[in-house]
């Protein structure tokens, strides 16, 4: 009889607990390091599904009923320099993935056209290479996004690894871009886990040339690679830290021939669990359910919107299958959500004061 007591005792406190977090994030507060890594450690299914409701209460405060959705072009595919251990357009792995140089006009103007068809608010560009530097490349580059713009039928985002001087990511703004997309991957601490051919400060300084030419930042992880609940938890301060606009959230589907080939998947309450605690940790951004989505959520796809999930990658991501995107509209016509966003919803994202991301308590690139 006691010991039934004090689980219900228990309980209740769990369950007070996170009510008191949700309600302070609903009210405008900032969660704490300390409490968000208690949420990322609830492993009780009706614990969860109680953040998962308060998630979902502060996506609708903060974004309404409107979802964002992103999808993209493999600008550039495989043959790639760096080592991401996740990634089959490595050439350090025997993926048998496609290779090809940069794309033609016409694939992405194609691309352009079906997104406008299926309420698909932008078309990223997203090339296999370590990085952009100033030359004939970055020309064709921008010709690409000046197209996508001229279209008007999407708006042209990017996706093209390190930028190492600030003219780069100021002729890609001049170009048209609008959004960058960078991902941090994972923790400061995971990261050399993930690749060792580049460093996180390579991409954190990038994503400091970005915001200095007026992009906004679309950057996020991947989780299932092995990394910490704790790295998970130091990815969403990080991402709050450099002010990013959209966050992806890719759940690894582990590519045969990659060195996380064998990694476990995640349990589909964990994964839940994780874009809750992102929501917590960033109430205003779009949080992006990316890559591995289907393979990984299989039925259980719709419940991302319920764990707080904002925006959503449609069409196939890269080398990972998503389901057809009629499937996706329907899904949100389903519960009730609207595809129609435009960039206006950017605004009121990121508060004053977040930085690029250099951990510097001065610096305000935002
Ligand atoms: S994730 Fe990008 S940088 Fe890393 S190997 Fe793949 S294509 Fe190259």
């Amino acid at each position: 009889m006691l010991s039934t007591m004090k689980a219900t005792l228990v309980d209740a406190t769990t369950h007070e607990r996170i009510a008191a977090l949700g309600q302070s994030v609903l009210n405008g507060g900032k969660i704490t390091r300390a409490d968000a890594a208690w949420l990322f450690e609830l492993e009780a299914t009706a614990d969860i599904f109680d953040l998962m409701a308060w998630a979902n209460r502060v996506r609708e405060h903060f974004k309404g009923n409107k979802i964002h959705l992103c999808s993209i072009v493999n600008a550039k595919a495989g043959a790639c320099s760096e080592n991401c251990s996740f990634c089959a357009q490595s050439s350090h792995y025997q993926t048998g993935s496609p290779k090809y140089g940069f794309v033609d006009p016409e694939p992405v103007a194609a691309a352009a056209n079906e997104a406008n068809l299926n309420q698909v608010t932008a078309v990223g560009l997203v090339a296999a290479w370590k990085g952009l530097n100033e030359g004939p490349m970055l020309d064709e580059v921008c010709d690409r996004i000046a197209e996508l713009k001229a279209g008007g039928k999407t708006r042209p985002d990017a996706s093209l690894g390190i930028i190492k001087s600030q003219k780069v990511a100021d002729r890609l703004k001049a170009a048209g871009l609008e959004c960058y997309g960078h991902n941090l991957e994972s923790s400061r601490r995971f990261f050399p886990n993930t690749c060792t051919t580049h460093t996180y400060e390579d991409r954190v300084q990038t994503i400091g040339y970005l915001k200095k030419a007026g992009l906004k930042i679309c950057s996020g992880g991947i989780i299932g690679m092995g990394e910490t609940r704790e790295d998970r938890c130091d990815l969403a301060f990080s991402l709050r830290e450099i002010g990013a606009n959209v966050v992806p959230i890719n759940i690894l589907n582990p590519i045969k021939g990659t060195p996380f080939e064998k990694n476990e998947p995640l349990p589909v309450m964990e994964i839940l669990k994780t874009i809750a605690c992102f929501r917590l940790i960033l109430p205003r951004q779009e949080i992006m359910i990316a890559g591995g989505r289907t393979i990984n959520l299989r039925e259980s796809q719709s419940m991302v919107f319920m764990a707080g999930a904002s925006a959503l990658m449609v069409g196939n991501y890269l080398t990972t299958l998503n389901q057809p995107v009629e499937k996706d509209l329907q899904m949100l016509k389903d519960l009730g959500l609207d595809p129609s966003w435009d960039s206006h919803d950017f605004s009121d994202q990121v508060e004053a004061g977040a930085g690029c991301g250099c951990g510097e308590q001065s610096c305000a690139t935002a």
